[in-house]
């Protein structure tokens, strides 16, 4: 079970961003996406859209949550607090240990600088790689090797529509 807690969402700047980031979530498996103090009707508008064509009405979209009490609150219900950071330890020395360490998951990502309370109290700061690049890449490397790429195979039962694999075409089918 895993969750994703982004801080520090600018509705105008980061828009686009944590629509990905939602997307990513969603399309990879996770339970929900906590937006840290702003509530955005755009990004519910967007997923909305997404969900009603593609399926995923479980999907939770939580926002305007303070973060610390976000973090404190599934720390007590047995969560793992995974922070996605280009100054943590690097995924391929831990990965395994959260694996088999880590029944639920909450992993944290920035936008801007995030603040230093954010690398105590998390349980992994994790970098994907010691460079500086997106949390939508980040997020979705990190789920990537979590479930060793059988997130990709997801499929949603309350679909509308799915996709027939095409080399050339856009091919999709209505469900029936
Ligand atoms: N400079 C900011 C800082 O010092 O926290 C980071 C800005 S970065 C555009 C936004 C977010 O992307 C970060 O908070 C982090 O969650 C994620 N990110 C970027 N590069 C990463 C990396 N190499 N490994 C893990 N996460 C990364």
């Amino acid at each position: 079970e895993i969750y994703i807690l982004r801080l520090g969402h600018r509705p105008k700047r980061d828009r686009r961003v944590t629509t990905h980031v939602i997307l990513v979530a969603r399309a990879f498996g996770a339970k929900g996406v906590y937006i840290s103090d702003i509530i955005d009707p755009v990004l519910s508008q967007t997923l909305s859209k997404v969900v009603k064509r593609w399926g995923g009405k479980y999907f939770e979209l939580i926002m305007g949550v303070k973060p610390l009490e976000i973090i404190y609150k599934l720390k007590s219900e047995g969560f793992c607090i995974v922070h996605l950071t280009m100054y943590g330890l690097h995924i391929d020395s831990i990965i395994d240990n959260i694996r088999h360490q880590c029944k639920k998951i909450l992993v944290v990502i920035g936008a801007e600088k995030v603040e230093r309370i954010y690398y105590e109290i998390s349980d992994y700061n994790i970098a994907i790689g010691n460079q500086p690049h997106s949390e939508v890449a980040a997020l979705a490397i990190f789920l990537d090797r979590l479930w060793k790429g059988a997130e990709l195979g997801l499929c949603f039962s309350d679909a509308q529509y799915y996709i027939i694999p095409s080399e050339k075409n856009k091919v999709v089918k209505k469900v029936e």
